[in-house]
């Protein structure tokens, strides 16, 4: 608010609650956990190079170890594709033909980002603005109080930024090679029928460090330049599927894909992990174990580790308030306010 002329109007919603997470910390802890196990392996700089199926439906992967190129397979019963960016080449690998409906669309992102404690120490927030047209719904610019590492940042972005490779560290042959005949025709008419869209990451493509500088000081008025650099954050692969209407949709959000002999799943689209993995591995479980999933025995357990499983909080006060003390005690975090429902409409413009 600091700079921004007094009687600009501004409406904003705030809530107390909420914590930064860090996913790759609770990663290692997860897997420190697992390692307790004597039944769980975790083989790191390997990466998955083919699929087999075998005739009892189970599958035959090949691994190689990308520091001497030697490989291994594997049997297993169960597959689950999880590998970002990765994983619809290694979808389209396993040869089902689930995997002809699906082409990627990279768009990367970049934030604008300051590690000077004068202005870190100002703002300990994240405030989210309102998205442009056409912008994906994971693009709504953000100015974003992090701890990375133990050290006090602050975020501005994202910038959607333009690149044909799938991973951060992929190939820029990623686009081409997961473009088949069966995904080149949807693909072309995604690019058609979303005008808005692709004038959107044109005019992001063109920005120029002044460009972007400009849309900072909307949200900061006080920001200098001097105290900004621009970092590359990370590449996003949004799906295009088949659709037998309009040749072919651009699909926002994640997608699970299951063969028909449910022996294998692939997390695809924009956001398959962090924040949203714990739903989305509750609904491959689902798809994979349709029958096991409703028994009493399976829906107790779930309900053991999820309480609000197949509950609506949207309106539910009382369950939304039960949710959120219960996070906080196990996150150990400050205590949340008591949620109050407001009695009258609040008007435009009035800040609170
Ligand atoms: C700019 C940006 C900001 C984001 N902000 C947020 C946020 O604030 N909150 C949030 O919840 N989410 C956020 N996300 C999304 C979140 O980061 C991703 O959803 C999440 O990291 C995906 O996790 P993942 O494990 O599925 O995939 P990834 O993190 O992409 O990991 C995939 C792994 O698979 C490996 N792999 C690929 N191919 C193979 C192969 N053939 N064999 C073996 N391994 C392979 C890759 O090397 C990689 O290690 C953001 C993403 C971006 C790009």
């Amino acid at each position: 608010m600091a700079g921004r002329d007094p009687q600009q109007k501004v409406a904003a919603t705030w809530t107390p609650a909420g914590t930064d997470v860090n996913y790759g910390e609770i990663t290692r802890q997860l897997i420190g956990s697992l390692q307790k196990n004597e039944h769980f392996t975790l083989q790191t700089s390997s990466e998955v190079t083919e699929f087999k199926r075998n005739g009892d439906n189970s599958w035959h992967v090949t691994i190689e170890d990308v520091k001497n190129g030697k490989q291994h397979a594997i049997d297993a019963k169960y597959v689950f594709i999880g590998a970002g960016g990765g994983a619809l080449k290694l979808l389209q690998k396993t040869g089902i033909p689930e995997a002809d409906n699906y082409a990627g669309f990279p768009v990367g992102g970049s934030f604008l980002m300051t590690e000077n404690p004068d202005v870190t120490r100002q703002h300990l927030e994240k405030v989210y603005g309102q998205a442009s047209v056409g912008a994906p719904p994971m693009s709504v610019p953000h100015i974003d109080a992090r701890f990375i590492d133990g050290k006090r940042v602050v975020l501005f972005g994202p910038f959607a930024t333009f690149s044909t490779k799938f991973l951060k560290e992929g190939s820029f042959f990623d686009l081409l090679s997961t473009t088949t005949t069966s995904n080149v025709l949807p693909m072309t008419h995604v690019g058609l029928d979303n005008f808005d869209l692709v004038k959107y990451l044109i005019s992001q493509v063109m920005l120029s460090d002044d460009d972007r500088f400009a849309a900072l000081k909307e949200y900061y008025p006080e920001a200098r330049k001097e105290d900004w650099k621009l970092i590359q954050a990370g590449q996003r692969v949004q799906i295009i599927k088949k659709d037998a209407d309009k040749g072919g949709v651009l699909k926002l959000g994640t997608e699970v894909v299951v063969d028909q002999q449910r022996t294998i799943s692939a997390l695809l689209g924009a956001s398959p992990g962090a924040s949203t993995a714990a739903p989305i591995t509750l609904n491959v479980i689902k798809k994979l174990f349709p029958e096991q999933f409703n028994s009493p025995e399976w829906q107790s357990k779930i309900r053991g580790i999820v309480p609000s499983f197949g509950q609506t909080l949207n309106g539910n006060t009382a369950l939304t308030q039960q949710v959120w003390d219960d996070t906080a005690t196990t996150l150990q975090l400050t205590k949340p306010p008591v949620i109050t429902m407001p009695t009258a409409p609040v008007a435009a413009g009035q800040t609170g």
